[in-house]
């Protein structure tokens, strides 16, 4: 496939791309080569005052408009990102480093999911509750919450934006969003759709810069009534903090680190396949990548070696070259988190099965990494890896595999491989996790519920629930006169 080219990205206020007033850029690098592509404007304050009063005009313009309309113009834009796919794509792998294929099959979904809330949109219920006293009626109403500040990463600039934009239209709420300045063309394409498929301007925006900066001013302003973040632990307990002290309502959909467990009657095949499928998809950058290996000791060994070929089995390179199924990581703060991951896991006994190193000096390429006989005291084993490392270990009884995948504060997604009810029932009910997912690799869609619980953050971000987190409940009781 050709390289093709890069665009730069400016900023979206008010339904009109702008520069920031100072002329200030970032440069934007392309993961597998480390080289500038393009660049991304840096907002200031003014941009920031301007994109707030055109997300309080945009609300204002946007919740008036009955929800069907919505659902058209909504489905206009999806519409748009369909036909758009391949060239959103391309700029996406050229930002991102991910293979053109994921790249694709993201903004595919996209579409999806914008028509998904676009028609959950037409059904906000409120209802008629009976009243004590016969004169009277009792209404229960929904309504938007009011102009939301979203906070997006790097690992799935598409994807990420798309599942609060989409419940926020739908719901009647405008939308401000700090994408990732490493990916922003992507979601400027995204953007470009709902412009394009006619929302009133400042319905959606768009803006770059100082991630901390964008955050402390846009969260406290009064304009913003919902503030929802995607991103680490540390930053999201950042961001619900200053989200409480003003009274904001926050989703927060934060990092996980993810037990796979395997048990003794699993089909290892299967279970290979499928985590291991996950495991390495998009490098391992992945709030919901599998982590954590928990493999009975009767078949540890066994499983081991079939991911091991897994991973041996996939094309490193650069996403838009035919045939890649391993991207590089996409910045180079990925690359040396690899590196003390790995020197750790070898200072506390593990054995690098296959991979383990940067692989040559352009580019942040990095090796599928398997490890086995890790410690329980390994930071692989404490703290996400966020990126292509799968850590094995064993277990001889179930329950020592629950009490380990729920040892950990987080609690986003988890993975399991039976073929007994009994042991389904048990991980069902006894795993502290938001998705679990049985004999199969994840399938996130709009219509199941997306979040965590513990340090994994608050709230969902599919099905019914992630309407309710933009709708505000109103009692509304009427005598008769
Ligand atoms: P980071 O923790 O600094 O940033 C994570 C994300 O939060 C980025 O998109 C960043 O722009 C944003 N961010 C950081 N500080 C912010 C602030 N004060 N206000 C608003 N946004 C802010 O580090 P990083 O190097 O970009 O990523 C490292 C870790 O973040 C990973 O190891 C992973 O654990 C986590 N992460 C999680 C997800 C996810 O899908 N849950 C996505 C990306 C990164």
């Amino acid at each position: 496939m050709a390289i093709s080219s890069y665009t730069d990205t400016r900023l979206l206020i008010n339904g009109e791309w702008c520069d920031a007033a100072s002329g200030k850029t970032l440069d934007v690098i392309n993961p597998a080569t480390g080289q500038p592509i393009g660049k991304v404007a840096h907002a200031g304050i003014a941009e920031l005052d301007r994109a707030l009063a055109a997300a309080q005009r945009g609300f204002e313009a946007w919740r008036k408009i009955p929800a069907n309309e919505r659902a058209t113009t909504m489905r206009k834009a999806a519409g748009f990102v369909r036909e758009r796919a391949a060239d959103i794509a391309r700029l996406m792998t050229q930002e991102q480093g991910k293979p053109f294929a994921e790249a694709r099959v993201e903004v595919l979904a996209a579409a999806d999911i914008i028509e998904w809330f676009a028609d959950e949109g037409r059904r906000v219920y409120g209802r008629i509750v009976p009243s004590r006293n016969l004169s009277a009626q009792q209404l229960v109403l929904k309504e938007p919450i009011g102009p939301v500040a979203a906070f997006t990463p790097w690992n799935f600039p598409v994807n990420q934006i798309v599942r609060k934009l989409s419940a926020a239209l739908a719901s009647g709420c405008s939308f401000l969003v700090k994408a990732p300045e490493e990916t922003p063309a992507s979601p400027a394409g995204l953007l470009q759709a709902f412009v394009d498929a006619g929302v009133p301007p400042g319905t959606v925006g768009l803006v770059f810069g100082d991630p901390a900066e964008i955050s402390s001013y846009l969260i406290p302003h009064p304009v913003i009534r919902k503030v929802t973040f995607t991103g680490s632990t540390p930053v999201g307990k950042q961001l619900a903090a200053l989200a409480g002290a003003h009274m904001k309502r926050a989703t927060m959909e934060l990092g996980g680190h993810a037990p796979v467990i395997v048990a003794e009657d699993a089909d290892v095949a299967l279970a290979v396949k499928a985590a291991g499928g996950a495991k390495f998809r998009n490098a391992g950058q992945v709030c919901i990548s599998p982590t954590r290996f928990l493999v009975h000791n009767s078949i540890r060994e066994e499983f081991a070696a079939a991911l091991v070929k897994h991973a041996e089995g996939l094309k490193l390179g650069d996403g838009l070259a035919e045939g890649t199924t391993l991207g590089p990581l996409a910045n180079a703060r990925r690359l040396s988190a690899m590196s003390k991951v790995l020197d750790d896991a070898r200072k506390t006994g593990a054995t690098v099965a296959t991979g383990g190193e940067r692989v040559g000096s352009e580019g942040n390429f990095f090796a599928p990494t398997v490890l086995t006989n890790v410690s329980l005291e390994a930071d692989v084993f404490n703290n996400e890896p966020f990126g292509p490392i799968a850590a094995i270990r064993g277990f001889d009884k179930l329950e020592e595999a629950i009490a380990e995948a729920n040892r950990l504060p987080f609690g986003l997604a988890g993975y399991a491989f039976t073929k007994s009810f009994s042991n389904v029932h048990l991980l069902s009910q006894q795993l502290e996790v938001g998705m679990l997912w049985i004999n199969q690799p994840a399938t996130p869609s709009p219509e199941m519920p997306f979040g965590g619980v513990k340090d994994s953050g608050y709230g969902s971000e599919g099905g019914p629930e992630a309407m309710e987190a933009y709708l505000v409940t109103k009692a509304v009781s009427v005598m008769a006169a």
